[in-house]
């Protein structure tokens, strides 16, 4: 059977609730089911990520046994809080597509908090902060992001702090349970075979019924979540690290809403992050580092960021951004060789042959509600199999002058035994790798 390829939608499904779908050819369905309200929601911070951890506590219909055995045999369930949302996530056959939303609406909605419990929860999220705290300190990438973004992103804060962990109530709970538990909030994201007609009565069948609609409803606040802070160069120090750790953003104004082709960063990707790209072979050859992390591109509207990083010893740093200087300023001159190129063009080839895995599938359902939830639309970024074959050099290139621009932000960020000798500053730092 052959299904003919249709972009992302969005469903309304009546009262503000809303269904994201995309078809796939597969016999299993990705589904996320949840509300708009997360972290951005609290009032005591970690209240959205308190509740979601009592979801698996128990319902009327199912004790904490059932849904353990359940889940195992119904709906193999994650859940989420997110800073904007709280969802749980299942990807299962289609032969077990009622009862997989029935389990999931009767944990998400009628789930009991039992003050007993609570207490179970309570302990096991403070050594969740604790864990995650711990990480954080040696995670480049998390400071780096905290210069970036004048909204908080990152985990701690979806956590809680450890004052308002303690001091969460059955009361805080169901409040909050009663804000944004709410119909206008609910979100169904779906990647399945089934026609969206047949997810609709699904949704109306198994899930409308139990939803609550709140007369009193308070739409969501908008949040300013593109990155918007001054640029910054910053030195957390931690003299426990041997090698310090560097992370590099810079912020361009193209968004997905400006781009030509969407296929053109995974290019680029390989270009300055690969590690079999120009630069990171000379960096190894000098010996100056011996691993490359990573570079990656997030997109807003009209905004993107460009982040690269490594980690060398302290007093490689300002040799090896003299080098990265250098292969910017050949590819901001000459651009990506017709080599690279086609080369790279058959490997996106290869990598576009692989079947989706069930992982891709779910990656495509929560990405579906992260471009719902910050951009307000769903942005045609599927295509990709038909879009990477248009995609020619000169764009890559014109794309790339874009990113090495002076007129771009930078946030330089580094974590380790550093001092302020060591570096250069964020002037100098962009006068060489920007042009
Ligand atoms: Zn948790």
């Amino acid at each position: 059977m052959k299904i003919r390829k249709k972009p992302r939608r969005i469903v309304n499904l009546g009262d503000g609730a809303t269904l994201l779908y995309k078809t796939t050819k597969r016999k299993a369905s990705a589904w996320y089911m949840g509300f708009l309200g997360g972290a951005m929601e609290d009032e005591k911070e970690g209240t959205a990520h308190f509740l979601e951890h009592m979801l698996f506590n128990g319902t009327n219909k199912r004790t904490c046994e059932d849904i353990n055995k359940d889940e195992i045999e119904i709906a193999s369930l994650n859940a989420y809080t997110g800073v904007y949302y709280t969802i749980l996530e299942s990807v299962r056959t289609n032969k077990l597509t009622n009862e997989t939303l029935e389990f999931m609406t009767d944990i998400l909605l009628n789930n009991k908090i039992n003050e007993d419990k609570m207490e179970n929860e309570r302990k096991v999220i403070i050594e969740e902060l604790n864990k995650t705290l711990d990480k954080y300190k040696i995670n480049v990438g998390y400071h780096n992001l905290s210069q970036i973004f004048e909204c908080s992103f990152n985990y701690p804060k979806i956590l809680g702090t450890l004052e308002d962990i303690e001091s969460i109530n059955k009361n805080d709970l169901e409040e909050f349970k009663k804000k944004n538990y709410v119909k206008q909030n609910f979100i169904l994201s779906v990647v399945t075979k089934m026609p969206v007609k047949k997810v609709i009565k699904l949704y109306k069948e198994i899930i409308e019924p139990k939803l609550f609609y709140a007369n009193d409803y308070q739409p969501r606040k908008v949040y300013d979540i593109e990155p918007s802070k001054p640029e910054s160069l910053v030195i957390v120090k931690n003299e426990n690290l041997q090698q310090v750790s560097c992370m590099i953003s810079l912020v361009y104004n193209k968004g997905i809403k400006d781009c030509e082709n969407r296929n053109i960063f995974d290019y680029i990707r390989v270009l300055i992050g690969g590690q079999n790209s120009s630069l990171f072979t000379r960096l190894r050859k000098m010996g100056l580092i011996y691993s490359f992390g990573s570079c990656s591109f997030t997109e807003y509207n009209h905004k993107s960021v460009c982040s690269f990083d490594f980690k060398c010893l302290p007093e490689k740093i300002k040799q090896i951004i003299d080098v990265i200087g250098e292969e910017f300023k050949t590819l901001y001159e000459n651009g990506m060789s017709q080599e690279f190129f086609e080369k790279e063009h058959k490997n996106q080839e290869y990598l576009n042959d692989e079947l989706p895995s069930s992982y891709n599938m779910l990656r495509i359902a929560k990405g579906m509600i992260l471009d719902y939830v910050e951009l307000g639309y769903l942005p045609k970024k599927l295509n990709w199999k038909n879009e990477h074959k248009k995609i020619t050099l000169n764009q890559i290139n014109r794309y790339l002058k874009t990113i090495l621009s002076r007129d771009n932000k930078m946030y330089v960020t580094y974590l380790g035994n550093v001092k302020d000798e060591d570096v250069y500053s964020l002037e100098e730092t962009k006068s060489k790798l920007l042009f």
